[in-house]
């Protein structure tokens, strides 16, 4: 704690990891040698920048800009980019510590980052987006690059955003190798990588439900966010038969007790992919109710997916969902649940699945959009989605390979942490103290 002071959210993710790790250690004691430990936790290198830019007033705007390269020990920094108000060192730290583990878990070759800026793209135009976007990539570009370090998007950077950034980042280095992912179809990027975070989630859940002989047919869920990957999480978990009764923002919950249909959720994508708005006009339009201010925690369901952010469901919610009866809680989001959540879950005997483990599959098909560009081919939607599945439900193993308690259950956080580590530490190891 004395070396990261302020910074709680990074302490939080090196809790969680560590907590697992120590039994394990204490029985491997070969991973405390080399100061291994110590070096995991600091990370290669941490870069802030200034980005300065002009509006539409033509006033001029300063924002800050990171990239944290946390572990390149088994590949090039790999890990999104935040555009949002609330980023900082703290929250940047903690999210590239968690993607070194679960680069790790996908099995493909690709170390931890994460970055992004407290630029806040909510009321901006879209000339102000791309004139941001170029200024942040005028400084990032020296830093990253095909074998050193592959960003791609996160909160408030989606396929627009990596389409600013990626031409900014060829104009300046005059090169169209792949140096980001989540790319549009139209020059590089992957059929699937949209979905991926979302589908992944949801055959994430469907291996932890089927090994407790369960499945998605019929059971009511709850999903936070309405972003990215809680679109997806959405779509997947009603092709796969269940009821999808919420989505939020920050601003609040919509409750739909008649549950998520194709159709709604294209009107949900028209209103928060094209038009930028807010949960409540997507309510006002499909007569949903809305619950300005509430998170989605107290509707009872059977299966959770908070795809939102980071401590968005805390103790107290988690009591709630217990109360309620809820099975099966998948994470969609980075450390969505607070310790002290996860705690509850774990003693109630709820299937608990860390982010690290269960949202990794759009990393993992940023990984296949690299390995398709490097070959120079595409591959088809099918396939895509297969691989995805494929390492989806090799991650669950790996889980449980390590996660086993004496009594024959479960513990995902253990086993996720577990896993990812000791590829890591054997890729540390073998490389000496550097
Ligand atoms: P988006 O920007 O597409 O969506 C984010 C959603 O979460 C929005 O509905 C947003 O609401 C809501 N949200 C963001 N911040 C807050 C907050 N402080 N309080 C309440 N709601 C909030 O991002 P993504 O869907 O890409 O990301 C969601 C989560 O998934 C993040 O934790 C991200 O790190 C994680 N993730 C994303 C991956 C990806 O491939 N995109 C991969 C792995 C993990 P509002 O519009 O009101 O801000």
């Amino acid at each position: 704690a004395s070396r990261n002071p302020g910074q709680p959210e990074y302490l939080q993710a090196v809790s969680e990891v560590m907590e697992s790790l120590w039994p394990f250690i204490g029985k491997n004691p070969k991973y405390a040698e080399q100061g291994l430990l110590d070096r995991l936790v600091e990370p290669e290198r941490l870069i802030q920048f200034r980005v300065s830019w002009i509006d539409d007033k033509g006033e001029v705007q300063v924002n800050r800009g990171y990239r944290i390269q946390h572990s390149s020990a088994i590949g090039p920094y790999k890990g999104g980019l935040r555009f949002h108000p609330s980023v900082n060192a703290s929250i940047l730290k903690f999210l590239a510590f968690e993607q070194t583990f679960k680069n790790a878990l996908t099995t493909l070759p690709m170390g931890g980052g994460k970055g992004g800026s407290d630029f806040d793209p909510k009321g901006r135009s879209p000339g102000e987006v791309m004139r941001f976007c170029q200024a942040f990539v005028t400084e990032l570009f020296r830093h990253i690059g095909g074998d050193t370090d592959v960003p791609a998007g996160d909160i408030g950077v989606g396929g627009r955003e990596v389409g600013f950034m990626n031409g900014m980042m060829k104009k300046l280095t005059n090169r169209a190798d792949c140096v980001f992912t989540g790319k549009g179809l139209s020059y590089g990027g992957s059929l699937i990588r949209p979905e991926a975070t979302g589908y992944g989630t949801v055959y994430f859940a469907q291996e932890m439900l089927q090994r407790a002989g369960r499945n998605f047919e019929g059971l009511r869920v709850s999903v936070s966010g309405s972003g990215n990957v809680a679109q997806y999480a959405v779509e997947k978990a009603m092709a796969l038969g269940a009821k999808v009764v919420t989505v939020s923002d920050s601003s609040g919950t919509v409750v739909d007790e008649d549950g998520f249909t194709p159709a709604k959720l294209a009107e949900l994508m028209e209103v928060k992919n094209h038009l930028y708005g807010r949960a409540s006009e997507y309510a006002e339009r499909t007569k949903a109710r809305f619950h300005g201010g509430a998170k989605p925690w107290s509707v009872k369901v059977d299966v959770a997916l908070p795809c939102a952010t980071q401590n968005e469901l805390d103790e107290e919610d988690a009591r709630t969902l217990v109360k309620n009866g809820v099975l099966c809680v998948a994470e969609g989001a980075n450390m969505p649940s607070t310790l002290a959540a996860v705690e509850v879950f774990e003693q109630a005997g709820v299937l608990y699945a860390p982010g690290k483990a269960s949202n990794a599959g759009g990393v993992a098909t940023s990984g296949l959009e690299m390995s398709q560009n490097a070959m120079r081919l595409s591959w088809p939607r099918e396939e895509v989605d297969a691989r995805l599945l494929d390492i989806m439900r090799g991650i669950h193993k790996a889980c449980v390979r390590h996660g086993q308690r004496e009594d024959g259950s479960i513990s995902y956080v253990d086993g996720a942490n577990i896993a990812g580590f000791v590829k890591v530490a054997d890729a540390m190891l073998a490389q000496g103290v550097i």
